[in-house]
């Protein structure tokens, strides 16, 4: 069982992860988490991403699949993980697919956190707290940010949709409601594989 996780920071798609790791007895990869690691390490790759990860941009996907082809040759693939935070663009989908196959492994469905637009600039103002000091670019910024996101994170629901391997879950009810919604979803989906 190998799942990607898709959706906007604060959708929940973190505790999600940890859900179905717990439920399914396997790990979350997050592409974040191995990035920030290698900035912690002082590593090249860490050196090159910095910038991009302090501000919320995405660097080259070169460099964040290095990261994830390292960690995935660590672990026991045949086992399954979630994945958190990969694909994040529209290339990162072929990229996965690639990636995997080179393992002989196959995706078995993604899972897109649905949230309405005021709902994720809500989400995206509350995280960067109340101690800006500019708040007028930061609410550009945001704007921006959420614009990016919808971009990019429609398109990969498509293809993902048309693969028939897509779960789109609303991200507002509680916890335990999302979660049954997913394992509904993906018994579903592993029964027409
Ligand atoms: P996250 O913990 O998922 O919010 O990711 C933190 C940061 O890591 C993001 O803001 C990006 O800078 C970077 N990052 C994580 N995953 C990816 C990815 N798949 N592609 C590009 N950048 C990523």
């Amino acid at each position: 069982m190998i799942i990607a996780v898709i959706g906007p920071s604060g959708s929940g798609k973190g505790t999600q992860s940890r859900l179905l790791s717990e439920h399914f007895g396997i790990e979350t990869i997050s592409t974040g988490d191995l990035l920030r690691k290698e900035i912690a390490n002082k590593t090249e790759i860490g050196r090159r991403v910095e910038q991009y990860v302090q501000k919320g941009e995405w660097p080259p996907d070169s460099l964040v699949v290095q990261p994830l082809y390292a960690k995935l040759q660590e672990i026991n693939i045949a086992k399954g993980f979630v994945l958190d935070g990969f694909p994040r663009t529209g290339s990162q989908v072929g990229l996965l697919d690639s990636l995997l196959g080179e393992f002989n492994q196959k995706l078995t469905a993604a899972i897109h956190f649905y949230l309405p637009t005021d709902e994720i600039l809500n989400r995206m103002r509350k995280q960067r707290g109340e101690n800006e000091i500019r708040p007028d670019t930061d609410e550009e910024v945001i704007r921006q940010r959420l614009q990016s996101y919808i971009d990019t994170i429609y398109p990969i629901a498509q293809q993902y949709l048309h693969r028939g391997m897509l779960i789109s879950v609303d991200a507002r009810p509680s916890v335990e409601e999302i979660f049954r919604d997913i394992i509904r979803q993906l018994n579903l989906i592993t029964s027409k594989q």
